[in-house]
């Protein structure tokens, strides 16, 4: 400012000797005038330039000027650039800010103070089965009209949230929806939704779980009840007596199984998986299973013996590392399963085999009642059974395959069935080749020296 000052004063100066020197006193007047005219001039032109430049708002374009002009320019430009800096820094954020609001599990969309959409993420549109750039600015009432949530929208209160059901893109998926407003800034509001069907599914289950245990005890209660009435109420002779304590000694026994299934299933879901390192040996435990096969199919007939024919086969020294006491309960529900399920007459296979993987398969073959496709899906379900008649009369608890499938996968396993109604059942166990453990000769014979 002061140079340019002084570079005015120096003009002055020197048009005004110019001027008296030339012309004398008049000359020196006329001079000055036409010097300060001429520096007014040259301002306004550079002023011009500098108010056309920002007013075309390019602060990119090209314009050059010096003196207290340029340096007006430069600093207009610098405010400029610092400005366009705040503002890709705000851009970017905002982009951050979204795309982590696109990441969310969460729905997220804002209603403006009429209800209209103003932006949601992918999670909202794809819950609500709506289109992310089409729907914006569509009141949400109409495209989301489950009756409970237009009631929910009225009435106004937003503290506790609603369910609905969602679009699903598979038809066989029910979505369950949890939907949230929450007001904010001035009357608009925030919609967050949240998948909640794992959910839904799990207290449906509980519920479902609770209500037939509580079906499977009160039927055997009501029966020991009724005989304890008839009992106490009823002058009977010792043989009637008999036969009906027998009655009700078969009722508590169906009750303990019950009881006993339930502890398990309890017991191994509450627990880590078996470690590897106990190998169990199959030997034993399946001559084990194949007595205890013969002793129930001997129950089934009145002379005592065995209604079934009944094969094992076992490959030498074969182990699987985990739980003893898991593995036999797995293998002999599976086998107790297929003497109750075969008729008199009826084969049945056992058998272990190591697979070209290594991994170690267990099989039980019979040729008895079969199994209709449309319950396979459903048979390790707790409490599903085929022939419910059937399952009560032989003992069933409903839980034996629930407990088999819950094991093998506790082992890394994976369980199988085969079935054809009237040509019998192949059910099948799969452990893992990290599970399996042949033991050599050599081994097994420094073990028994230890
Ligand atoms: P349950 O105690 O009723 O036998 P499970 O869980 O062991 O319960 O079996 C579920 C259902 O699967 C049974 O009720 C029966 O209908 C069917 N099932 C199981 N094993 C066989 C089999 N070997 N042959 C035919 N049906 C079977």
């Amino acid at each position: 400012m002061l140079s340019r000052l002084l570079f005015a004063l120096f003009i002055l100066l020197v048009t005004a000797t110019c001027g008296f020197w030339l012309a004398g006193s008049s000359g020196l007047w006329v001079s000055i005038n036409g010097a300060l005219f001429a520096l007014l001039v040259l301002d306004y032109v550079r002023g011009y330039q500098l108010e056309k430049w920002l007013r075309q708002g390019e602060p990119h374009s090209l314009i050059k000027l010096t003196g207290f002009w340029g340096e007006l320019l430069d600093r207009i430009r610098r405010g400029y650039k610092i400005r366009d800096q705040s503002a890709t820094q705000h851009r970017q954020r905002l982009q951050e800010f979204l795309s982590a609001i696109q990441a969310s599990p969460n729905g997220v969309l804002l209603l403006d103070e009429e209800g209209r959409i103003e932006w949601c993420n992918q999670t909202a549109a794809a819950h609500l089965g709506l289109h992310e750039q089409r729907d914006l600015g569509q009141h949400i009432g109409n495209l989301v009209r489950d009756p409970a949530f237009t009631r929910y929208v009225a009435q106004g209160d937003y503290s506790n949230e609603v369910i609905i059901d969602g679009r699903s893109n598979s038809f066989s998926q029910l979505l369950k929806l949890q939907l949230q407003l929450h007001p904010y800034g001035e009357n608009k509001r925030l919609l967050l939704t949240r998948d909640v069907t794992a959910r839904a599914q799990a207290d449906q289950m509980r519920r479902d779980f609770v209500a037939n245990v509580s079906h499977e005890i009160r039927t055997p209660l009501t029966v020991l009840a009724g005989f304890v009435e008839t009992l106490q109420s009823l002058p009977l002779s010792p043989e009637e007596q008999r036969q009906y304590l027998d009655l009700m000694a078969v009722q508590a026994h169906r009750m303990q199984g019950l009881v006993s299934d339930l502890l398990t299933l309890s017991q191994l879901e509450g627990s880590p998986p078996p470690p590897v390192t106990e190998a169990v040996d199959l030997k034993p435990l399946m001559a084990q299973v194949k007595s205890d096969a013969v002793a129930l199919s001997a129950l089934q007939s009145d002379e005592g013996l065995p209604i079934h024919t009944l094969t094992f086969a076992l490959p030498d020294h074969l182990h699987v590392l985990g739980s003893r006491a898991e593995i036999h309960s797995a293998v002999s529900n599976l086998v107790n399963n297929a003497v109750r399920y075969t008729p008199a007459g009826g084969k049945i296979d056992v058998v272990w085999a190591l697979d070209t993987e290594g991994q170690a398969q267990f099989k039980v073959k019979d040729d008895g009642v079969g199994i209709a496709p449309e319950h396979l899906p459903r048979l390790s379900e707790r409490f599903y059974r085929v022939d419910r008649s059937r399952s009560r009369e032989s003992g069933g608890t409903g839980l034996g395959l629930a407990i088999t499938k819950h094991i093998v996968q506790r082992h890394g396993g994976s369980f199988h069935v085969q079935s054809e109604v009237g040509a019998g059942s192949c059910f099948s166990l799969v452990f893992p080749s990290a599970r399996v453990k042949i033991e050599t000769e050599a081994a097994l014979a420094l073990a028994s020296e230890l």
